[in-house]
């Protein structure tokens, strides 16, 4: 579904990302984590085909980002979600979801409402589709930010720390979303240092560090015995 082959890029003459591979499967859920700094945001910005990079290769469902014409139609296929939830403040929950549906898919007001009513339902928030994202609390902005993603059908969703800018007693109702989905067979690369999740949900686990990528392994192994000692480092902070 998704293959980063040998991508690099610098910033200035800040190396952000040297020499990273990674294939994810369809179905598969794989968890990114690693210190702070460590390139995980502009990984997956790359994937998207927010930024450009220097070599290497971003093939997403058999097709080169290199080759891609249409970015608009590209990038609905995969489903972003941020730390922020970066939702339209001045519109309304369903006018968030049903926006990008008629802009890039150009679907009908009245299709692009059921669409977003179904992936609301989803989430659990149909009943808040008239308000705007300042009146919800931060679990159920992200959560309708997730909605609108999903509305957009895609191949795929990339994740970047959903849960940090959460207060905790939100947390779980977000991952408990993103569990569901996993379940349902959606491929994801989740951003997360919410260990508890990688544990139970995640089929891999890559760890990250200055750049690099140090470990992609089973989820298993990665708690139970990961390889380097930056990893171990990073877990015995967290556990
Ligand atoms: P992470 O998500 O793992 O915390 P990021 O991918 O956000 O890491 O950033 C990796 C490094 O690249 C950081 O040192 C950050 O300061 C730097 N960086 C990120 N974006 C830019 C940018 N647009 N210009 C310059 N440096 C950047
Ligand atoms: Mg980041």
């Amino acid at each position: 579904m998704i293959s980063i082959r040998n991508v690099s890029k610098h910033y200035g003459h800040f190396q952000v990302l040297s020499d990273c591979s990674l294939d994810v499967a369809e179905g598969e859920v794989v968890v990114i984590c690693g210190p702070s700094g460590s390139g995980k945001s502009t990984l997956i910005t790359l994937v998207n085909a927010l930024e450009p990079f220097d070599s290497g290769d971003i093939i997403v469902e058999g097709q080169s980002l290199k080759s891609v014409r249409n970015l608009a139609a590209f990038r609905s296929r995969i489903g972003m979600v941020f730390q922020h939830f970066e939702l339209f403040p001045h519109l309304s929950v369903i006018d968030n979801v049903t926006l990008a549906q008629r802009k890039v898919l150009n679907r009908s007001q009245a299709e692009s409402v059921e669409r977003a009513e179904q992936m609301l339902e989803r989430v659990g928030l149909l009943s808040q589709r008239d308000k705007r994202p300042a009146q919800l609390s931060g679990g159920q902005q992200q959560r309708v930010a997730i909605a609108r993603a999903l509305a957009l059908d895609p191949v795929c969703m990339l994740l970047d720390e959903p849960t940090s800018a959460l207060d905790p007693e939100m947390v779980g109702e977000v991952l408990d979303v993103l569990r569901d989905l996993a379940s349902g067979g959606m491929t994801m690369i989740c951003v997360t240092h919410e260990m508890g999740f990688a544990r139970h949900v995640s089929d891999r686990v890559v760890f990250m560090d200055q750049g690099r990528i140090i470990e992609d392994v089973p989820t298993a192994q990665f708690f139970e015995q990961p390889r380097s000692e930056r990893a171990q480092q990073f877990l015995s902070r967290l556990l």
